[in-house]
């Protein structure tokens, strides 16, 4: 699915020049993926002790290390690399998504194919650089097919990122999609009812939207994702850039 590069130059939200967050969005009665069958969710590891900001790019390369080569789950068999995050280690903002496709598979680094240049933007729309921010998603190792991670796979996996959370304390957080929102949350709830507030989570506060991935196969959806960002802006206190 492709991005419209041809019109909307002009409208939707500042520093999207190809994409637009109009539009008239229908009401939302749907989710992005079916919420994982009814297995466990591994309870979240304790919230670790706080990183001084100086510590935190060591304290995830000691993550990062600890991962290693990793066989942990079955998502390893097909990994050609293995996606740990990317940007700042002392972000105010973090973003979750579901975990690596072709793309980032190939890159090693998360949201670089479509649905990253789509994150770009909505980063840029809500005027921050990607480098200011820390991208990561629930596994590190891509699903077969871009499938959502299994459950066992998730479990196995996730107890990494809370710790990559705890190190890097953004003050927000957002969750891309109802698998990033499934697992740290540990709700199961259709992303419909986990939207359009704030969640308290791991001593910070956690929003809820789309994944860029679904915003490109429904544009529609772009409205409803910019007013999500825009909750995060403001606990953020971030205004958007000024529209040129
Ligand atoms: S998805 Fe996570 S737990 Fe599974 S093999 Fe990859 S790094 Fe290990």
């Amino acid at each position: 699915m492709g991005v419209n590069q041809a019109h909307n130059q002009n409208s939707g939200a500042p520093g999207l020049v190809s994409e637009t967050w109009e539009g008239n969005a229908p009401p939302d009665t749907h989710q992005e993926h079916p919420i994982p069958p009814r297995k466990p969710i591994t309870a979240p590891p304790a919230i670790a002790d706080l990183v001084a900001p100086a510590g935190r790019a060591a304290a995830l390369q000691i993550i990062r290390d600890e991962i290693g080569d990793c066989t942990r789950c079955a998502l390893h068999a097909g990994r050609h690399k293995l996606v740990f995050g990317d940007g700042s280690p002392n972000a105010r903002l973090m973003f979750v998504g579901e975990g690596p496709g072709a793309d980032e598979d190939a890159q090693g680094i998360p949201f670089v194919g479509k649905a990253g240049q789509l994150l770009n933007n909505m980063i840029a729309a809500m005027g921050l650089k990607r480098e200011e921010v820390y991208i990561a998603n629930v596994v590190k190792c891509r699903p077969p097919a871009n499938r959502t991670p299994e459950p066992v796979e998730a479990n196995t996996c996730s107890p990494f990122l809370f710790r990559q959370i705890d190190v890097i304390r953004p003050e927000v957080l957002v969750a891309l999609g109802a698998t990033a929102a499934t697992y740290l949350l540990g709700q199961r709830q259709p992303l419909a009812g986990l939207r359009g507030r704030v969640h308290a989570f791991r001593g910070t506060r956690l929003i809820v939207t789309y994944h860029p991935a679904y915003l490109l196969r429904d544009p529609r959806q772009k409205k409803e994702a910019w007013a999500d960002l825009q909750i995060a802006m403001r606990e953020l206190g971030l205004k958007p850039p000024s529209q040129g």
